[in-house]
C-alpha cells in the first residue's frame, strides 16, 4: 500500500505526495500528513553502510511514493553535493557527552538547507509530473534562516518565483544581509512591521484567500510553500536523523538496536517531527527532548497538556525560535489523537478563536517518548561558554539552548544513553551572541570584526556564506506594514 495525504482537519481527500508538496498547504488550512508512517524496509545493518544520498533516498522512496526512483535520485544527487563544504554532509561531533549533529554545512550555514536545498528539486519534479502549466509562486515566511535557505533553493529556478518576508527587527545581523543581498529575476524579499507570527499568519491567509487565488491563476501563477508546514521539506529532513544513527553505529559508538536520545532547539516544530517520523519509522530512539528558548509556549504545553499563546513574544539571542504558534505541532496532536481530523479540527478552532486547547489524558498518554525544557537568555549564553571553555568547541545560541536542557535533563534523570543533540546553526550566523556569550569585552566591536575573532578562538575558517556578503550590495529594501503583504506579492507579480 502506498502513502497517501489528506488535511489534518479533514481526511475525505486524498492526496498524493507529489500534489502536496505543490499545494503546500491544504485547502481547509490544514497540514498534509502520510495516511500511515511507513517502516524502513532495510535493516539497521543494510542502512549502516549507506552514504548520506543513499540514506535520504530509503527514507524518501517509503514517504514520496509517486516519485520514481529516478525522480527521487535526481533530487537527491543535485541536492546533497559539493553545495555543502563537506562529503558527510550531516557531520557528528563529539564535545562534553553528547554528539553534536552538524547540520549547518550547506549554502546558508542553518539546518534550514538540509531541506530546502532538494525542495525545488522535488518542487519541479512534481511539477512536470502533474502537468502544472502555472508558475510556481513559493511564498515564505522566515524566523531568519528559512528565508535565505529558500531564496538559495529557488533563485533562477526556471518555473518558480519567490517572495520572502521577514521581522524587520526580529533577525539577527548577518541573516538580515544574507536575505537582503539576493541575487536572481525572481526572488523578491519583504520586511514586515511586526514578529514571525505576524510573518507566518499573513502568508497562510494568502494561501488561503480564494480571490487572491484566483486572480493568481489568471495571471498564470499559482502559489506554493515554502515553510516547513511542506511535506517536502518534512521528509528530507527525517533522513538526517538515520544517518546520525548509522554514523553512530559504523563508528561502534552504539550497536544496531540500542536507543539514543535526540535533542532539538525547537520553533515551528518541523525539525523535533522529522525525528519522531524517523523513530515511527522504526528508528531506534528513546526519547525526543524538545527545547525551547524564553518563548517556552511547547515546554508549558509538554508540561500542563495546555497549548496557549496567549503571551508576550520575546525577542531572544535565538531568533529562530522565536514562534509562539508552532505550526508543525498541529501533525503531532492530529497523530496523537489517533490520527483524528475531527478531534484536531476542532482543537485548531479554539486555537484561532481563543488562542488555545487542551489535549485530553489519552492524548496526553501518547507523548510519552517527548521530554521538554527551556534555556533562559543567561542560561543559553552560560552553555555557550562552558563548552567553549571546556572544549573549545564553540555552538550557536539555538544549538546551546538544546546543549542547556540536556544538560538539566540528565542532571535531573540520570540517563547517560548516547544522545545527539540537532547543531541547527553555524555559531558565524549569530556571531555577536556568541561572542558576547565568551566575553563581554567583545560587545562593542563591528559585526564583521567579531566574525573574524570568533573565526580565530574557534580555529575554524570563515563560512564562504559569510564572506560572500562582507561587502555585498543591498538589493532588497522594502518593508511593509503587516496588512499589505499581498498587495506587495501582487506588485511583484505585476497582478
Ligand atoms: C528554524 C530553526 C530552528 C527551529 O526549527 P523548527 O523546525 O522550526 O522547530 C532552530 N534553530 C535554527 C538555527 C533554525 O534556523
Amino acid at each position: 500500500m502506498d502513502v497517501m495525504y489528506s488535511s489534518t482537519r479533514n481526511a475525505s481527500e486524498k492526496y498524493t505526495a507529489s500534489k502536496a508538496i505543490l499545494q503546500g498547504l491544504a485547502p481547509d488550512g490544514g497540514l498534509f500528513v502520510p495516511s500511515f508512517i511507513p517502516k524502513f524496509d532495510k535493516t539497521l545493518d543494510e542502512l549502516m553502510n549507506l552514504n548520506y544520498q543513499d540514506t535520504a533516498y530509503e527514507v524518501m522512496k517509503l514517504l514520496l511514493s509517486d516519485f520514481t526512483e529516478e525522480e527521487l535520485r535526481y533530487c537527491i544527487n543535485h541536492a546533497y553535493d559539493d553545495k555543502f563544504d563537506t562529503d558527510v554532509i550531516a557531520p557528528l561531533c563529539y564535545a562534553d557527552g553528547a554528539y553534536y549533529l552538524e547540520l549547518f554545512h550547506g549554502k546558508t550555514i542553518a539546518f534550514k538547507d538540509m531541506a530546502l536545498s532538494i525542495l525545488p528539486y522535488l518542487m519541479t519534479t512534481a511539477a512536470k509530473k502533474n502537468d502544472l502549466k502555472e508558475k510556481i509562486i513559493i511564498l515564505t515566511a522566515t524566523s531568519g534562516d528559512t528565508g535565505k535557505a529558500a531564496l538559495a533553493g529557488f533563485a533562477d529556478v526556471e518555473g518558480t518565483g519567490i517572495v520572502v518576508f521577514f521581522p524587520k527587527d526580529g533577525v539577527s545581523a548577518v541573516q538580515k544581509k544574507q536575505m537582503v543581498t539576493q541575487k536572481g529575476k525572481n526572488v523578491k524579499v519583504i520586511g514586515i512591521h511586526g514578529n514571525f507570527d505576524d510573518a507566518q499568519t499573513g502568508v497562510k491567509k494568502m494561501f488561503g484567500d480564494q480571490a487572491l487565488r484566483d486572480e493568481l491563476k489568471k495571471g498564470g501563477y499559482v502559489f506554493s510553500s515554502a515553510n516547513s508546514i511542506n511535506i517536502g521539506r518534512l521528509v528530507p529532513q527525517i533522513a538526517y536523523y538515520v544517518y546520525a544513527y548509522t554514523n553512530l553505529a559504523r563508528s561502534g559508538k552504539i550497536n544496531n538496536g540500542d536507543e539514543i536520545n535526540v535533542v532539538v532547539p525547537t520553533g515551528n516544530f518541523g525539525n523535533i517531527l522529522a525525528a519522531y517520523y524517523a523513530k515511527n519509522m522504526g528508528l531506534p530512539i528513546k526519547k525526543l527532548i524538545c527545547a525551547s528558548n524564553d518563548n517556552k509556549v511547547l515546554f508549558d504545553f509538554f508540561e500542563s497538556g495546555t497549548y496557549d499563546k496567549n503571551r508576550e513574544f520575546i525577542l531572544t539571542t535565538s531568533p529562530s525560535m522565536d514562534i509562539l504558534i508552532s505550526s508543525n505541532l498541529e501533525r503531532l496532536i492530529y497523530h496523537i489523537a489517533g490520527n483524528d481530523p475531527e478531534k484536531n479540527a476542532s482543537l485548531m478552532k479554539s486555537l484561532s478563536s481563543d488562542g488555545k486547547y487542551t489535549i485530553t489524558d489519552d492524548m496526553k498518554a501518547n507523548l510519552s517518548s517527548f521530554e521538554s525544557g527551556y534555556a533562559t537568555e543567561a542560561q543559553t549564553a552560560s552553555k555557550i561558554k562552558s563548552l567553549y571553555e571546556n572544549t573549545g568547541y564553540i555552538i550557536d545560541t539555538h544549538t546551546a539552548v538544546a546543549g542547556y536542557v540536556y544538560d538539566e535533563y540528565k542532571k535531573k534523570t540520570g540517563d547517560d544513553a548516547v544522545t545527539v543533540i540537532a547543531s541547527t546553526a553555524s555559531p558565524f550566523k549569530f556571531s555577536r551572541s556568541v561572542m558576547s556569550a565568551i566575553d563581554s569585552k567583545y560587545d562593542s566591536q563591528e559585526d564583521f570584526a567579531l566574525i573574524d575573532e570568533l573565526s580565530k578562538l574557534a580555529n575554524v575558517k570563515v563560512p564562504g556564506a559569510v564572506e560572500e556578503i562582507r561587502n555585498a550590495e543591498v538589493i532588497h529594501n522594502t518593508v511593509c506594514e503587516k496588512e499589505d503583504m499581498a498587495k506587495e506579492v501582487k506588485a511583484f507579480l505585476n497582478i
